[in-house]
């Protein structure tokens, strides 16, 4: 057990922590702050610079210097062995980012350090990818001795927007794939959650990285956001946040027709088959949501059980959701950690109360969690609502919160139509034993990733991203190194 609360006094003391652009550390041009809260106790940890437009200016001008300099001369094998040092460094410092993550979002402790095989992995996966873009050469209709090939090319200038419930793992899959292709990044991380994505950057700059190849703004979303998304310097947006802010950025990025990808929300299904393994099914499907909280983009918050074992899967359901320890982030035992803000609190109680009210019963929980040791904090209890229909709005609507909202199914045609009756298509989970129940699932219906017995997986390898309004672009895989690069054909008239 490490001293958790010892270290976290030394971490962070309330005092102010600079942004970082072109190597240096800086305040707003404003002189403004923005104060980071522990959302655990209310606690202040630290401020940081309110960063707007003229800080994105600055930033977006360093990102272009180093692309079109000291970067764009670094060999491909360069690149692979900054990469593979700063995944060292990152080895080395887990234990003190997992902990600024805690404090300053509020995930478990015992969670954050369960991520770094898929963190390490991003980082020397991306280092891989690295020495293994090239292009072709392709035969042409061209008569006599006319060559063609293709050559791939960093896009540029990148501006990366994140928001507050993964600041490890969201920046890194932003920044590794950048500095594997040779682009450059601004990166904004949310005002809700900038302290870890700070010291990302520390210890990049530790491990060697150029000035200006990654530059953090902090800053609000109107504000510093908004500029970056509609900067005329930047080539590409890449953004990871809810839908309407997505679509705002989509918007902003219209003026140099910079290219964009899109990881918004979600309101995925788990489909529970009656040939399910109930005993597996049951704490990977309380934990698809109750996971972080309930604050992660993939929660599978609408529970599809078939009738023959609806009543007993909710029941023990139920039992696990009660049984869960809800407490501070920082302490090794705790599964539920508290949510980012007030203002993310009152949208879930109040999605609690419409539940109530639009008829659906409460199975677990349903309301705050209270307790002396949970003072300053905002915390809920993980929640079922039973009795749910396909039109309830909490059926409907992207919580960001730990709820579930059950439903029984009789047939796998209707149980695949209601699943897809969603503006979204961000994951799905199937639990069934039968493998061809499985594959036809799986194959029907429409979302970015489907787990079948199992939820979450997320690896450096695969692609992960959205269909439908839950965004476009894929992150992990090959396909994510392609969002970073663009193809240019070379004719050669020998
Ligand atoms: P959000 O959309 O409010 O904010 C995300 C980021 O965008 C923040 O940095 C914010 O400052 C910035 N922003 C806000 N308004 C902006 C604007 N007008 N222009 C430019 N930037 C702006 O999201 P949130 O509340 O921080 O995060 C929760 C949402 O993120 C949920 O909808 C969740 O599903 C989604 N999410 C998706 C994924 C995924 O991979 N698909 C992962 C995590 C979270």
């Amino acid at each position: 057990m490490k001293n958790w609360k010892a270290r976290a006094a030394e971490l962070y003391d309330g005092s102010f922590r600079p942004m970082f652009i072109d190597g240096q550390w800086c305040e707003a041009r404003s002189g403004e702050t923005i104060t980071a809260y522990n959302p655990a106790d209310g606690s202040v940890l630290a401020t940081v610079p309110k960063g707007g437009a003229a800080d994105i200016d600055a930033a977006v001008s360093a990102a272009r210097k180093a692309f079109e300099g000291p970067w764009s001369r670094f060999t491909p094998f360069e690149r692979q062995a900054l990469l593979l040092r700063i995944a060292d460094r990152f080895e080395a410092e887990w234990d003190t980012l997992c902990l600024s993550d805690t404090l300053d979002m509020g995930m478990p402790i015992q969670r954050t350090l369960g991520n770094s095989r898929r963190v390490l992995g991003m980082l020397r996966y991306y280092a891989g990818q690295a020495v293994a873009i090239h292009g072709e050469t392709i035969p042409n209709s061209f008569p006599g001795e006319i060559y063609s090939m293709t050559v791939r090319e960093p896009v540029g200038v990148v501006g990366s927007i994140i928001p507050w419930n993964a600041p490890i793992a969201g920046s890194i899959w932003k920044i590794a794939p950048a500095l594997a292709t040779g682009c450059t990044t601004v990166l904004k991380p949310s005002e809700e959650a900038s302290l870890t994505v700070l010291m990302i950057a520390r210890i990049m700059q530790e491990a060697g990285l150029p000035d200006g190849v990654l530059n953090i703004v902090t800053g609000y979303g109107a504000d510093a956001g908004a500029a970056l998304a509609a900067h005329p310097g930047v080539d590409k947006i890449v953004f990871t946040g809810s839908t309407a802010t997505g679509q705002a950025i989509a918007r902003g990025a219209t003026g140099n027709l910079k290219r964009v990808s899109l990881e918004l929300g979600g309101k995925s299904p788990v489909i529970v088959c009656r040939d399910a393994d109930i005993d597996k099914a049951v704490p990977i499907a309380a934990m698809s949501v109750f996971a972080n909280s309930g604050q992660i983009c993939i929660a599978g918050s609408r529970l599809f059980v078939a009738r023959e074992i609806h009543d007993e899967f909710l029941g023990r359901v139920a039992d696990y959701a009660q049984n869960l320890r809800i407490g501070h982030g920082i302490e090794e035992t705790t599964e539920i950690g508290p949510i980012i803000s007030a203002r993310q609190a009152d949208r879930i109680a109040g999605y609690l109360d419409t539940a109530r009210r639009e008829g659906a019963e409460v199975l677990a929980g349903g309301s705050r969690a209270e307790g002396s040791e949970l003072n300053g904090g905002h915390f809920f209890q993980p929640t079922i609502f039973g009795g749910v229909t396909d039109q309830m709005t909490v059926a409907r609507e992207e919580i960001f919160g730990p709820v579930i909202s059950a439903m029984p199914f009789d047939t796998l045609d209707e149980v695949v139509e209601r699943a897809n009756a969603t503006p979204y298509g961000l994951a799905a989970g199937v639990f069934s034993t039968h493998l061809g129940t499985a594959h036809k699932l799986a194959h029907r219906l429409k979302a970015g990733s489907v787990w079948v017995n199992m939820y979450h997986a997320i690896d450096p390898a695969v692609p992960f991203g959205g269909v439908k309004m839950s965004g476009y672009g894929r992150e992990g895989g090959r396909e994510h190194v392609e969002e970073y690069l663009d193809t240019k054909a070379i004719w050669i008239n020998a």
